[in-house]
C-alpha cells in the first residue's frame, strides 16, 4: 500500500545558504543509502519535505530500515501517494485507508492537511473540516480531537501528487553527513570506538580511521572483526576510508627500550601521532577516540593530558562522560555489540604491563621515548609506508 515515504527533518539553525546544504545532502545520502535496498526510488525535496518514493515493487522493510540511519531525518512517515481526481476521490481512498490501518475504530484522531499547491479549489481549513466529515460519516464511532488525537492524518496537496500518512518512524535526527567536515577514527575492535564513530558522524561528519595491529601477534580474525565493525559505523556514516596500520616493530622497540609501566601510555601517544599523519593526509579536521575518563589506566585525567600533548589537531572523545553501561546499550542499539565482544586479541593488550602507571607525568614519559630515538623515525616511516588503505561500505 505504501508507495512512498514522507521525510521530515530539523529545521533549527538551518537558513539561508545551509539549508540548501543540508537538505542538498540529505536528498543524496537517502539515494545512497537506498542503493543497498530491493527496488527502484525517485527522491526530491519540496517545500520543507524530502519526498521518497518508490517506482514499482520494492523491499518496504529494507527500505524503513536503510532510512533510520541516515542522519538528518527526524520522522519517517510511510506514505501513499495517489493522483488529484477530485476531493471526493481522495475523502473515499483515505476512508478506505484508514479502515485498513486501524481494524479497530476505537480512537480519536484529526486531519491536518497541508496545500503546497495553492490552486487547489479548498483551503487547508476547509479540507481538515470536510474530511474530518466524511471519516465521521463512514465511521460514527470515530471522534474528533484537535488537541491530543490518538490518529493524526495528514494530508499534503503537492504540484503534481497528493500523499496522506498517519504512521510515522524515528529517524536518527543529527546532521547529514558531508555537511561538517572529516575526522579521523582511532578504530579498535573495542566496544567504544564504534560508538565513538557513530556519534560524531551523527553530527554531519564524514568519517575516515584508522586501526593499528600488531601481527603475529594479532590475528586476521581481529583484523576481520574492524573491517566488520567499519562496515557497521559505514551503514551510518556512508564509506569509510581505513588505514591498517603494522604496528608490531614499534610496539616491540617500546617493548625493548622504555619502561614497563609505561608501555600503554606511549604506545598511545605513537598511535596518536600516526592517526594525525593520516588525518593531514586525508584532510581531517580532528581525531576521534573512544576514550571516557577513568574506564582504564590509560584514560585517567592525567593519562590523557600526557596522550593529549602529542596531538596538534583536535581530539574528539565523544564518550568522555559516559559509564560503560551506557555505551554498551548505545553500541547495542547501533548493531556493533555481537561484533565488539567477539573475543580476538588486540595490539593493546599484548604488551600491556600488569600495573600500568596510572599517573604518568609528561616529563618522564618524553625522557622514557628518548630511548627510542635511535630508531623511531625510521620504525615511523616504515610504519607508514607500509599501511594498507581499503574502502569500507
Ligand atoms: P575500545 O573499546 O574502543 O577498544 P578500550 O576501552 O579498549 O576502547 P583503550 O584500549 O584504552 O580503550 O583505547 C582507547 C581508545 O584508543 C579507543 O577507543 C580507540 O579510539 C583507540 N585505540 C585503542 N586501540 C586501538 C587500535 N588497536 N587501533 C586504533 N585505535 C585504537
Ligand atoms: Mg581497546
Amino acid at each position: 500500500m505504501y508507495k512512498a515515504f514522507v521525510i521530515k527533518y530539523g529545521e533549527i539553525g538551518i537558513k539561508g545558504k545551509n539549508r540548501h546544504t543540508f537538505e542538498d545532502a540529505l536528498v543524496s545520502n537517502i539515494c545512497h543509502a537506498l542503493k543497498t535496498v530491493d527496488g527502484d526510488f525517485k527522491v526530491e525535496k519540496e517545500q520543507g519535505r524530502i519526498y521518497v518514493e518508490a517506482l514499482g515493487e520494492y523491499d518496504y522493510r529494507g527500505a524503513l530500515s536503510a532510512l533510520q540511519k541516515v542522519f538528518g531525518i527526524v520522522t519517517i512517515c510511510p506514505a501513499v501517494l495517489t493522483d488529484d481526481n477530485g476531493f471526493d476521490k481522495l475523502a473515499d481512498e483515505i476512508t478506505a485507508y484508514i479502515d485498513k490501518i486501524y481494524p479497530d475504530k476505537n480512537f480519536t484522531f484529526k486531519v491536518h492537511a497541508k496545500r503546497g499547491r495553492k490552486t487547489y479549489p479548498m483551503t487547508s481549513m476547509e479540507i481538515n473540516a470536510a474530511l474530518g466529515e466524511k471519516i465521521l460519516e463512514r465511521f460514527p464511532e470515530l471522534k474528533v480531537d484537535v488537541h491530543d488525537p490518538d490518529v493524526m492524518i495528514y494530508v499534503e496537496i503537492r504540484d503534481k501528487k497528493i500523499s496522506f500518512y498517519s504512521e510515522s518512524y524515528k529517524g536518527p535526527g543529527g546532521m547529514p553527513v558531508g555537511t561538517n567536515g572529516r575526522a579521523m577514527l582511532l578504530l579498535s575492535g573495542g566496544i567504544d570506538s564504534p560508538v565513538a564513530g557513530y556519534m560524531i558522524s551523527k553530527r554531519g561528519v564524514r568519517i575516515d580511521a584508522v586501526y593499528f595491529h600488531a601481527p603475529p601477534y594479532t590475528s586476521e580474525r581481529a583484523r576481520q572483526k574492524v573491517i566488520d565493525l567499519a562496515s557497521i559505523v559505514a551503514k551510518y556514516s556512508g564509506p569509510i576510508r581505513l588505514h591498517i596500520v603494522n604496528f608490531t616493530d614499534i610496539q616491540l622497540a617500546i617493548y625493548e627500550k622504555c619502561p614497563h609501566d609505561e608501555l600503554t601510555i606511549i604506545m598511545r601517544r605513537y598511535m596518536m601521532r600516526i592517526a594525525e599523519h593520516f588525518a593531514n593526509e586525508d584532510g581531517d579536521l580532528g581525531l576521534i577516540t573512544g576514550e571516557s575518563i577513568g574506564q582504564v589506566a590509560s584514560q585517567t585525567m592525567n593519562s590523557l593530558l600526557v596522550t593529549n600533548e602529542v596531538c596538534t589537531l583536535p581530539v574528539y572523545r565523544p564518550l568522555i562522560g559516559f559509564d560503560k553501561q551506557e555505551i554498551i546499550e548505545r553500541s547495542i542499539a547501533i548493531g556493533a555489540y555481537d561484533t565488539s565482544i567477539l573475543p580476538y586479541e588486540d595490539c593493546c593488550t599484548i604488551f600491556v604491563a600488569k600495573h600500568p602507571v596510572t599517573k604518568p607525568r609528561l616529563q618522564p614519559i618524553i625522557h622514557s621515548e628518548e630511548k627510542l630515538s635511535s630508531v623511531i623515525d625510521d620504525l615511523f616511516n616504515k610504519a607508514i609506508e607500509g599501511t594498507e588503505t581499503i574502502e569500507v561500505r
